[in-house]
């Protein structure tokens, strides 16, 4: 991957991060986006103190379609390509329907599925115009099977399927390919964050017996994003434990 490009959105936190750091090991190079500038600074600082030299990082929230342009522009500008994206910045408004109010709706489904719009729709030009790209969305197994309390949540990340696959027909002559991971409960603050009786509950439904770590859904995502993984576009991949079986 050494003359790679990668683009990470929310690849300074969770599973982001470890994607970030396993396309670093690879010999890409990495740029994260996420809102969070502090955080983007402290990032380029802490892996370049681990010898990962080619790593950048832009402030960029992935809702806003503008700001998206503007980064990819600076991307393009500076870097002149990008040949991985992954789609991964995500958040959560849980709460039952009918408590559920419309900022928690269109803030989900804003980020987490505007959001692959707003990043991918610029990106896709320079892949086609350099007729190599490889896509990972990030989706969820609660897009596949849905989630009490998480109507927003759910929809968004369904609609990530329907959306690889659709932009997998369009661009698989052109050398692009773009799939989905959807992982099971992972040890990420979005999780550790849930009440640990929640998360007891989720962990005893696991038939592996536990949750996943983001090292192992880097892995997976990884190896998607790879010259030589050309012949798998519009598939989608669970990593959950066994949580979900299709
Ligand atoms: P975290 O909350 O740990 O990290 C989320 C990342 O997304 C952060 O870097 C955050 O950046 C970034 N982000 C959020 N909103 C925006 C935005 N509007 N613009 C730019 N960046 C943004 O999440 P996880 O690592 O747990 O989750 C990563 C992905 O995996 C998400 O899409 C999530 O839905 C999915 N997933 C997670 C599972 C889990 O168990 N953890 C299970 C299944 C799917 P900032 O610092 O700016 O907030």
């Amino acid at each position: 991957m050494k003359n790679k490009i990668a683009l990470v959105t929310g690849g300074t936190r969770g599973i982001g991060n470890s994607i970030s750091e396993k396309l670093l090991e690879e010999g890409a190079f990495v740029i994260a986006v996420s809102k969070n500038k502090k955080i983007n600074k402290e990032w380029v600082v802490s892996q370049k103190k681990l010898g990962f030299d080619k790593v950048d990082a832009y402030t960029c929230n992935v809702a806003d379609y503008d700001d998206c342009q503007t980064v990819v522009a600076d991307i393009k500008n500076k870097y002149g390509k990008v040949d991985i994206l992954i789609n991964n910045a995500g958040v959560t408004r849980d709460s039952l329907f009918n408590k559920m109010d419309k900022i928690s709706w269109d803030a989900v489904m804003q980020t987490n599925l505007g959001g692959v719009f707003n990043i991918t729709r610029p990106v896709i030009e320079l892949m086609l115009d350099n007729r190599y790209g490889r896509i990972v969305n990030i989706s969820s197994v609660n897009g596949q099977r849905g989630q009490s309390g998480q109507a927003n949540y759910a929809a968004a990340k369904a609609g990530i399927y329907g959306f690889t696959t659709s932009l997998a027909r369009e661009t698989a002559r052109k050398n692009i390919t773009v799939n989905t991971v959807s992982p099971g409960y992972i040890a990420t603050e979005m999780v550790m964050n849930m009440p640990e009786k929640i998360r007891r509950g989720i962990v005893s439904q696991v038939p592996v017996g536990r949750l996943g770590t983001t090292k192992e859904i880097a892995d997976l995502v990884v190896f998607l994003t790879k010259e030589n993984s050309g012949y798998i576009t519009g598939a989608d991949f669970s990593i959950n434990g066994g949580l979900h079986m299709s």
